[in-house]
């Protein structure tokens, strides 16, 4: 399966391939930090975004909530990664 990730430490986002035997954070191909996690994308006002993991060891939220509305956010699409740069 494929998780659509969101480096926390640069910003980067890409999508991870996870087996039962890979798990978050992901190391970010870019950075080299191990700061990969799922990406969300709020559907009240479309802002993408990786939640805060909370917790020890840390997890994220089970339904994390959208950092600029509040709204309950789901898990973010291919298409929902930003093209900076692909051009
Ligand atoms: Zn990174
Ligand atoms: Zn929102």
């Amino acid at each position: 399966m494929e998780l659509v990730v969101g480096c926390r430490s640069c910003g980067h986002q890409w999508v991870q391939k996870v087996t039962l035997e890979t798990d978050s954070p992901f190391v970010c191909p870019k950075c080299g930090q191990a700061a990969g996690w799922q990406l969300f994308n709020c559907s009240q006002c479309k802002k993408t975004f990786v939640p805060e993991p909370v917790g020890d060891p840390p997890r994220l939220p089970i339904i994390p909530s959208c950092p600029t509305c509040g709204q309950a956010a789901s898990p973010a699409a291919e298409s929902d990664i930003a093209k900076a740069g692909a051009q």
